[in-house]
């Protein structure tokens, strides 16, 4: 049963399995669509983890740090190491009961995402359900333990967070932060193409987050319009750390998607580190620009041989500083890709940087 938009729902017992489609008496626990505004941070500024504990978040930008340890009682926040911060967050054992559950967001291979809001703080998140059936079934528990891992280690503003995760008899839940805007695939699917200034502006925060990422050892390997999110100011998030590892690996994806973001030795099977975000971000700076990914084919065979021949082609509207950076990231030598620095400092970007208008 799916819920309609502005229908509140809410959780019922977790032991008795809830039902996240359960529909209660709208206004009652009514979860608002709405992210904290530099105004409500000030209200979202507590988060009460558990009885006498308060939490607070690190800044508005970032959201709430919902493993920040404060001393009990006071409400006054304690300097902590990061050590502490995460034994405290394993400490607080989140449930289902702690959340108004709002509309669904989307629909995963798993299970479905759900807007939220943490009781006592208001605070809206987005909480992804998943099956543990179904997760033994596909044989991924192991991946989605390295998802929690990495993506609750990580702190950038265009990275989504992970806040926390709990789990029931049957689903395991993972407590996210919530991307307003929604899917990047959409909007480039409504704008067919975005321009040069867009493309430059959202090319520049990716850039920005894997070059924090692979600062942690972190690829994520799998970034592609679908698995990018878009938060209030049209900020740009990385989600989806399924396919990451820690580099190097010649772990191999299952090849049953789509070919199109995969770089030469990915699909070679070859050793590979995390120069294959490079090709990634080429790959999707040519499908911002075209609206089309650069290696498209009628068959997985055609794409696999676009992609290893690097046989690439531009409409006549791409600019040449455009086709210079994105040649220069799509290079089948992983070690010839430019580098991330050298991507924020091209002169395309440079030249085009500038805030979004819509
Ligand atoms: P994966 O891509 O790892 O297989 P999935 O496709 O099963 O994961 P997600 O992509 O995480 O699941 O979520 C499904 C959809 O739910 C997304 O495409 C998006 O529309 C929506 N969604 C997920 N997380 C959020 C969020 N934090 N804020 C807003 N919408 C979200
Ligand atoms: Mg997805």
């Amino acid at each position: 049963m799916a819920a309609e938009p502005g229908r509140v729902l809410k959780p019922v017992n977790s032991s008795s399995g809830p039902d996240l489609a359960t529909a209660v008496k709208p206004g009652t626990g009514r979860v608002q669509e709405k992210t904290p505004t530099s105004t409500d941070s000030a209200r979202y500024q507590r988060m009460a983890a558990e009885p006498g504990r308060v939490l607070k978040p690190v800044n508005s930008s970032s959201g709430p740090d919902l493993t920040a340890a404060v001393k009990p009682g006071t409400g006054r926040v304690q300097a902590k190491e990061k050590t502490h911060m995460s034994s405290e967050a394993t400490r607080k054992k989140w449930t289902l009961e702690d959340f108004d559950i709002g509309r669904p967001l989307g629909k995963g291979k798993f299970g479905n995402v759900y807007l939220a809001r943490e009781k006592s703080t208001k605070y809206v998140v987005a909480l992804k359900v998943l099956f543990k059936s179904q997760l033994q079934k596909a044989g991924v528990e192991h991946q989605l333990r390295r998802e929690i891992e990495i993506q609750s280690h990580l702190r950038h503003p265009n990275i989504l967070r992970l806040f926390g995760y709990f789990h029931d008899k049957s689903r395991v839940y993972l407590i996210l932060e919530y991307a307003p805007k929604g899917e990047l695939y959409k909007e480039l699917m409504k704008n067919k193409r975005f321009d040069e200034n867009r493309t430059v502006t959202y090319i520049n925060q990716l850039a920005s987050a894997l070059l924090y990422c692979h600062s942690k050892k972190v690829i994520h390997r799998d970034i592609k319009p679908e698995n990018l999110l878009l938060g209030h100011t049209g900020d740009l998030k990385i989600a989806d750390f399924g396919w990451s590892v820690h580099a190097p690996s010649s772990r191999r994806t299952t090849l049953c998607g789509t070919l199109d973001y995969l770089p030469p030795e990915m699909i070679e099977g070859k050793l590979h580190d995390e120069k294959v975000d490079l090709w990634s971000l080429g790959v999707l700076c040519y499908e911002f620009l075209v609206g089309k990914p650069p290696f498209e084919a009628e068959t997985n065979t055609d794409t696999y041989r676009r992609i290893t021949k690097v046989d690439l082609q531009f409409p006549p509207y791409v600019s040449e500083p455009g086709r210079n950076l994105i040649s220069n990231l799509l290079r089948h030598d992983p070690n010839q890709r430019i580098s991330l620095d050298k991507v924020l400092e091209h002169p395309w970007i440079k030249d085009n940087l500038s805030p979004i208008t819509s």
